[in-house]
C-alpha cells in the first residue's frame, strides 16, 4: 500500500502545494533543501509518534458522535461513527482510546449492521490504549465503523465542575480539552493532528443546561426544552479541535458574526471586555484571507481552565482572568482568532511541528494587536513575552529550546513552553526584517492559502519557504541561519527586540528608587498601562526588604489587585521575600484560579524554601480538587519534586 506524507496525499490543496513545490525545487539552497524534490517529498515518512494510527492505512475522514452527558457519574455515554477511508488491501483501522470503555463495534449502516472484531492492545501510559478493528474484504474502500463506549470519570480531556466551582453557584458545568492528546479519552478516534475529518454531533444535556461545540452554533438563545443539541462542523479539522462545553450559558452578540457564550452572570462584561473581536476579525482577513468558518464565538470558562484560551474553532475557549474591565488583556483573544488562519487552517502534522501553530499565532497577534492598538502597546507586549522566554530558557535543556521539538517518549503537554511561542515568533519577526514587511506578508498571505485545511511538517514548511521566499529573494538569509533557528537552542538573534521609551523611563525611575534617590509617592504612575505595571513588578530586584514591599504595598493597594497578571507578578516578589501580610490574598489566588501560567510559576517559587513549601502543600491540598487534570499533572510534579529534595 501506498506511504506518503500528508502533503503528498492529502485533500485537493495539498495536492497542489506538492506540484508547486516540485516545480520550484530546481535550484534547492542546500543538499538538506534537496528533500523538497517532489520524489523525496512523496516518499518522505513521518510519523506521529504519539498516536498509534496508521491513516496511510485507513484513515478516519468524518465523525458523527452520539453522546449522553451524565453529570452524576460524570460519563458519556454514546457510539461514535466514523467513516473509514482505506487502501486497498488494508484490513485493520487502528484507532487511539484512553480508559474508555468499548462496549461494541459494529460495521456498516444501520440496515445492514454487523458485529466487527477487535481488540484493545496494552496500555501505553502516555498514548493510551490502540483500538484495532478488522475490516472486512467487502471491496469497498470506504466503511462505516460504529464505536460504542463510555469514558472514565478520570477522563484527562473532560474536567467535571461542581456548581460551587461555576460563576452562578447553581449548576454543573462540563468542559472538554483535547490538545494536545486528550480528545482520545472522550472520543474513540485518530487522535493525531495530521488526520482530518469533519463531524456532527448529537449532545443530550440535562434540560436547564445548554452545549455548545467547536461547530455551527445554536444563537437563538433558547434553551431546548429536550435537552438535545445538534452539531455540525462542515470543514475537516484535527481531532484536538473537537470540542464541548455545558453549562449555564447564555449568549450575547457582539456584532453580525461574534459573540459570548457565559454564564449569566458574566456574560455581559466579557462581551464588553471583548467587543473588540470584530475589529480584530477584519484586520486578520486584510492582512491573511478571508475567515473560513463562518462564524466567530467565545465561550468563557469558569477560572480553572487551565489555558488562558483554546482555539477551538468557531468557538474559543476562554478563561475569565482576562476579563480585566479596561480590555488590557485582550491580546489572549486576537491570538486565538489568529488561530483561525495558524493552527486551525494550516495545522502542524506532529507536536514536533507545533511552533508551526503556536510561533505563526504570536507573530499574528502582534500584527493584530499592533493595528488594533497601536505599536507601542504591541511591543511591549511583545517585550514582556521576550524577557518571560529568556527567563523560562534558562531553566530548559537545550534540546527542548530548538523550535522543532522531539518529544518522543513524552506526552506533548510535559514539554509544554514558551519556546515554540515566542522563538517562534522571534524567528518569524527576523524573517520578515530581512526580506521587509511589505514581501513577508505576502509570503504569509499566500502560505494560508496554498496550505488551507491541510497538516503540514516542519520539513515541508522549510522546502515551502525555501521555493517561496528564500529562493525568489536571494542572497537575504542562508539555509545554516534557517536551521539554527529550527534546530538549535539558544536564541540566534535578539536585533529584532522592539525598544520601549516607556519602559526606559521606567527603568529610570524604578532604578532612582531602588537607590533611594527617590519615593514611591514621586513616582508618576496615573496612566500607566497594566504592561507597564508588569514591567515595573517584573524587573524589580529579586530581593526586597520587608519595609520595601509594604512601602510598594501601601502605595499601590498590590496585594489587592484586581488585574490577575498584576497579582501574579507581585505574588513572585511575595513569596521570594516572605511577605507576610499578602499571604491570605495568595492563598484565595490560588485556589480561584486554575491557569497553569499564572498558578506555575508560584508554586515553583513556593517550593524553595521548607516554610513556603508547607503552605504550598496546605494549600495545594485546598485547590487540587478544582483545577484541571492538566494543571493537578504539573503541580502534582512539582510538590513531589520537591519532596524528594
Ligand atoms: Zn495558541
Amino acid at each position: 500500500m501506498a506511504v506518503c506524507s500528508l502533503l503528498a496525499c492529502g485533500q485537493n490543496p495539498a495536492d497542489e502545494a506538492a506540484t508547486e513545490i516540485k516545480s520550484d525545487a530546481a535550484s534547492p539552497a542546500s543538499d538538506e533543501i534537496a528533500r523538497a524534490d517532489a520524489d523525496a517529498i512523496s516518499s518522505y515518512e513521518y510519523k506521529d509518534v504519539h498516536s498509534f494510527a496508521r491513516p496511510d492505512e485507513a484513515r478516519v475522514v468524518s465523525a458523527h458522535l452520539d453522546i449522553a452527558v451524565d453529570f452524576d457519574s460524570q460519563v458519556l455515554t454514546g457510539k461514535a461513527a466514523l467513516m473509514i477511508e482505506r487502501e486497498q488491501g488494508a484490513d485493520e483501522v487502528v484507532l487511539d482510546t484512553r480508559r474508555l470503555d468499548i462496549e461494541s463495534v459494529s460495521i456498516g449502516a444501520d440496515d445492514k449492521l454487523e458485529a466487527a472484531t477487535w481488540d484493545l492492545r496494552p496500555e501505553d501510559p502516555n498514548l493510551g490504549r490502540a483500538l484495532v478493528i478488522r475490516l472486512p474484504d467487502t471491496g469497498q474502500n470506504k466503511l462505516l465503523v460504529t464505536v460504542a463506549y463510555r469514558t472514565s470519570p478520570e477522563a484527562s480531556g473532560l474536567q467535571w465542575l461542581q456548581p460551587a466551582q461555576t460563576a452562578g453557584k447553581q449548576h454543573p458545568f462540563l468542559f472538554t480539552q483535547s490538545q494536545a492528546i486528550h480528545a482520545r479519552s472522550w472520543i474513540p478516534l485518530q487522535d493525531t493532528p495530521g488526520v482530518r475529518m469533519t463531524y456532527t454531533a448529537t449532545v443530550r444535556v440535562p434540560a436547564a443546561l445548554r452545549a455548545v461545540m467547536s461547530a455551527a452554533n445554536d444563537t437563538s438563545n433558547a434553551l431546548h426544552p429536550d435537552g438535545i443539541y445538534q452539531f455540525e462542523m462542515p470543514q475537516a479539522i484535527p481531532s484536538y479541535l473537537i470540542a464541548l462545553g455545558v453549562g449555564d450559558l447564555v449568549f450575547v452578540p457582539m456584532s453580525e458574526r461574534t459573540g459570548v457564550f457565559a454564564e449569566p452572570d458574566i456574560a455581559q462584561a466579557a462581551a464588553r471586555e471583548f467587543a473588540d473581536t470584530e475589529r480584530m476579525l477584519q484586520i486578520s482577513e486584510k492582512l491573511y484571507g478571508p475567515y473560513r468558518w463562518g462564524r466567530y464565538d467565545l465561550l468563557i470558562l469558569p477560572p480553572s481552565f487551565p489555558f488562558g484560551g483554546m482555539e477551538n474553532p468557531r468557538l474559543s475557549f476562554i478563561t475569565p482572568t482576562v476579563i480585566a474591565g479596561d480590555k488590557s488583556l485582550v491580546s489572549l483573544i486576537a491570538h486565538e482568532l489568529a488561530h483561525s488562519w495558524s493552527g486551525n487552517l494550516v495545522t502542524n502534522a506532529t507536536w514536533r511541528d507545533l511552533w508551526l501553530n503556536e510561533g505563526f499565532t504570536s507573530f499574528l497577534t502582534t500584527r493584530i494587536m499592533e493595528a488594533v492598538y497601536g505599536k507601542a502597546r504591541a511591543d511591549m507586549e511583545y517585550y514582556l513575552d521576550l524577557q518571560g522566554l529568556r527567563e523560562q530558557m534558562a531553566t530548559l535543556d537545550i534540546n527542548d529550546q530548538m523550535l522543532a521539538i522531539d518529544s518522543t517518549g513524552r506526552d506533548p503537554d510535559d514539554v509544554f513552553s514558551n519556546v515554540p511561542y515566542t522563538k517562534g515568533q522571534m524567528f518569524l519577526s527576523w524573517l520578515e526584517q530581512q526580506y521587509g514587511r511589505e514581501a513577508f506578508d505576502v509570503f504569509l498571505r499566500e502560505y494560508f492559502d496554498k496550505f488551507a485545511f491541510t497538516s503540514i511538517t516542519t520539513d515541508e514548511f522549510l522546502a515551502y519557504l525555501d521555493a517561496e521566499l528564500m529562493s525568489r529573494h536571494p542572497g537575504k538569509v542562508t539555509r545554516a541561519q534557517i536551521d539554527q533557528w529550527v534546530f538549535a537552542g539558544g536564541l540566534p538573534s535578539t536585533d529584532m527586540v522592539p525598544e520601549s521609551d516607556a519602559f526606559s523611563s521606567i527603568d529610570t525611575l524604578s532604578s532612582a528608587w531602588v537607590d533611594r534617590m527617590m519615593g514611591l509617592d514621586e513616582i508618576d504612575t496615573r496612566g500607566w498601562s497594566v504592561h507597564e505595571w508588569l514591567y515595573f513588578l517584573n524587573n524589580l530586584p529579586t530581593t526586597l526588604s520587608t519595609e520595601d514591599l509594604r512601602a510598594l504595598d501601601a502605595a499601590f493597594d498590590l496585594t489587592r489587585s484586581t488585574n490577575s497578571e498584576i497579582a501574579h507578578s507581585w505574588f513572585r516578589h511575595v513569596i521570594r521575600n516572605n511577605y507576610a501580610p499578602a499571604y491570605s490574598q495568595l492563598e484565595e489566588y490560588l485556589i480561584r484560579i486554575g491557569r497553569r501560567k499564572l498558578i506555575v510559576p508560584l508554586y515553583q517559587e513556593l517550593v524553595k524554601t521548607p516554610e513556603n513549601r508547607q503552605f504550598a502543600e496546605r494549600v495545594y491540598a485546598l485547590a487540587r480538587p478544582g483545577y484541571h487534570p492538566l494543571a493537578q499533572g504539573t503541580v502534582d510534579a512539582i510538590i513531589s519534586k520537591s519532596e524528594g529534595e
